[in-house]
């Protein structure tokens, strides 16, 4: 038992940064101000949210106009699939939405409530290591299509998808393509307009910002019906007083991020190149999930055939190291993840799966020390749980 904790879960949740928090903390007590009240403290707090809309605008290349700030990643996916469909269809622009096989249950589950309301959905499917097919995308729009949703990069296996070109494919049909760009923030480029989407979502607490507040691009003239009823903010996008210290932490949190992104990048590279690596070497029947080389900087999911990923997670755990099976969300259900087998992965390959997601806390000691606990622990789950041979 080592007495610090070695964090490989950047991918559900990443420290605030102090710099964020000290940014956030006039907000949540010297200027308590609404931003609609038109007194001094009002227009305070207004103009706080104006510079993170620039700010965030900067660096998504778009006005300060097309951002919506939401309560997170899960709001603005709602938004941006529910909202656009919804309207798509009030205008008989058709109720057909095309998806992902691989994307966060904020995406599905929306599509599958909107399939009950009469939507039909399409999902393309992916390749071995999580790609979708540009040409299955082209095959599966239709006259009706109304929506396209397909995600930057993957939350389990850190598999970036084409989307410039997958972008290009919607706008010649005249289709809007939203992309849940959740993980990619601090990783990959945000330009909207390089990316070629009309809608992105990205939550703030996976790049060092606080939880419960994220923002939606929305591309200007892109049809889209308010999910949050009520008072007039957000340009009639989204109802509701503003998070005006959650905006700001966003603002400076992106900011940081953006600015940290090539050393970022580099440094993650190497430490994830030495913990997969590493692992491959050390532990017998090991493989990697995603691939190679187009997957995001910080992530490594990693199969060991015979050992559950929940019960490696669990003795893991008792060596302070913390890591994660499927996604957060759905760890828990021992569901295996929806990801790996539409990767093509066996139900048993898929369970034996461990995501370790890097960050700025990461170090090569805390590879090392990964890569040197885990074969042992690796036989221990083998032995009380012996396996056919050969299943990988
Ligand atoms: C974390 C995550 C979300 C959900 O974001 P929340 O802010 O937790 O609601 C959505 N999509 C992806 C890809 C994620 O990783």
């Amino acid at each position: 038992m080592s007495d610090r904790i070695i964090y490989l879960d950047h991918a559900a949740t990443t420290p605030l940064d102090q710099r964020v928090l000290a940014a956030m903390l006039p907000y949540l007590s010297e200027q308590p101000g609404n931003p609609s009240s038109i007194h001094q403290l009002g227009r305070a707090a207004l103009h706080a949210l104006d510079d993170a809309r620039e700010v965030v605008a900067l660096v998504l290349g778009c006005t300060r106009k097309e951002i919506v700030f939401t309560g997170g990643g899960s709001e603005s996916d709602n938004l941006a699939i529910k909202g656009v469909a919804l309207a798509q269809r009030q205008r008989g622009k058709g109720s057909h939405i095309i998806t992902s096989e691989v994307e966060h249950h904020a995406v599905l589950n929306a599509v599958a409530y909107l399939e009950q309301c009469g939507f039909t959905v399409t999902l393309l499917p992916v390749d071995r290591s999580g790609f979708v097919r540009p040409d299955d995308l082209r095959a599966a729009i239709r006259p009706d299509t109304a929506l396209v949703s397909v995600m930057y990069a993957n939350n389990e296996v850190g598999t970036v998808q084409p989307i410039a070109a997958l972008g290009a494919i919607c706008h010649e049909y005249g289709v809007p393509l939203h992309t849940d760009a959740v993980q990619a923030a601090g990783m990959l480029p945000l330009d909207v307009n390089a990316l070629n989407v009309d809608l992105m979502t990205l939550t703030a607490h996976k790049f060092y910002g606080p939880k419960g507040v994220g923002l939606l691009y929305v591309r200007h003239g892109t049809p889209l019906l308010p999910q949050i009823n009520g008072g007039g903010q957000e340009r009639r996008r989204r109802a509701g007083t503003e998070n005006v210290a959650g905006i700001v932490g966003l603002a400076t949190a992106l900011t940081l991020a953006e600015e940290r992104r090539p050393t970022y990048v580099a440094r993650l590279s190497d430490l994830r190149d030495r913990l997969i690596d590493g692992v491959l070497e050390c532990v017998p029947q090991s493989w990697l999930n995603g691939d190679r080389e187009l997957r995001l900087a910080n992530n490594a999911n990693l199969g060991f055939a015979c050992a559950e990923g929940e019960s490696v997670l669990l003795l893991l755990d008792q060596h302070g190291i913390c890591a994660s099976s499927g996604s957060a969300c759905s760890s828990g259900s021992l569901e295996p993840s929806h990801v790996l087998t539409a990767m093509g992965l066996s139900v048993d390959n898929a369970t034996c799966s461990v995501r370790f997601s890097l960050g700025q806390g990461s170090r090569a000691e805390d590879i090392d020390t990964v890569i040197a606990a885990l074969p042992a622990l690796i036989d221990r789950l083998r032995e009380v749980a012996p396996c056919l041979p050969g299943s990988v």
